[in-house]
């Protein structure tokens, strides 16, 4: 059985994510930060449907988190095929002047960092060079990484720039070790993401400026998540696919 580690999986994408994998028959590492009965209730779906999964309590934007993420998945599942860097935090609107020095620590520890020590633990395991079996590598960015968010999250945008090239760039780096490096850009995703973040009317704002006039919902990336990671998408590797409606 394949084992897939989702960071962030206990609601939203991640969450829509491990149902699928788990579909796709893959035993799943279900990452959580603070909410266990949510991710417990991701499990227990799993389980009801025939499935194999696990949920595993880490803040994975530390190193201590992100090592006892990985020492957990080896024990339970053994060495991964995949990993999913979904783990993510947005916060409120800012503009540049307003930003403080902790916001900036806090967003790029979340969604660079931690994605960073992530990939650098999965490629440890999955490395041809050490033995391993290869695997893939699915980073979960943003469009905003190329509109910039001015004016709204800047900071965040400039994270999600950083996770693109760290796809193109580790794609590169571990390509003869068998390992593949994806990344999914969402738009305008209904999840809880957006509760505290958002002036109120943006929500309307954002659809309006999508193509395809709506919100995406989270199963609608997962399944973009799931063809990056599987055997499915064996020649691409340093790509990415936008699900974003157009925008
Ligand atoms: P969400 O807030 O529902 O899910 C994010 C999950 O990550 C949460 O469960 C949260 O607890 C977890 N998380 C955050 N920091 C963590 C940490 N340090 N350790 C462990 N878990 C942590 O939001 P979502 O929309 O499902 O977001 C998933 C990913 O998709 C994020 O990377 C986000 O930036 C990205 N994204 C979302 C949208 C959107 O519109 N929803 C658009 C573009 C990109």
């Amino acid at each position: 059985m394949k084992v897939m580690i989702i960071t962030g999986a206990s609601r939203g994408i991640g969450a829509a994510t491990a149902l699928l994998a788990a579909r796709a028959g893959y035993a799943v590492a279900v990452n959580y930060h603070q909410n266990k009965p949510a991710a417990e209730a991701v499990v227990a779906e799993i389980v009801r449907n025939g499935g194999t999964a696990k949920a595993i309590q880490a803040n994975v934007a530390v190193e201590p988190g992100v090592l006892a993420l990985f020492e957990a998945c080896d024990k339970h599942f053994g060495i991964p095929d995949a990993l999913v860097n979904n783990a993510g935090i947005l916060e409120q609107q800012m503009r540049v002047e307003e930003l403080t020095e902790d916001r900036l620590r806090r967003i790029f520890a979340s969604n660079i960092t931690g994605p960073f020590l992530c990939a650098r633990e999965a490629v440890k395991r999955m490395s041809l060079k050490y033995g391993g079996r290869g695997g893939t590598i699915v980073n979960v960015s943003s469009v905003a990484a190329k509109t910039g968010s001015p004016g709204e999250y800047t900071d965040y945008a400039a994270s999600k720039g950083a996770i693109d090239t760290l796809t193109v760039g580790l794609a590169k780096e571990v390509a003869e070790e068998g390992i593949r490096v994806n990344a999914v850009r969402p738009g305008f995703i209904y999840t809880d993401i957006h509760a505290d973040g958002g002036e109120p009317g943006r929500v309307d704002r954002v659809k309006a400026s999508v193509p395809l006039k709506r919100g995406g919902l989270p199963a609608e990336v997962a399944e973009a998540i799931l063809w990056l990671a599987s055997d499915k998408s064996a020649f691409t590797t340093g790509g990415f696919i936008d699900v974003s409606g157009g925008r």
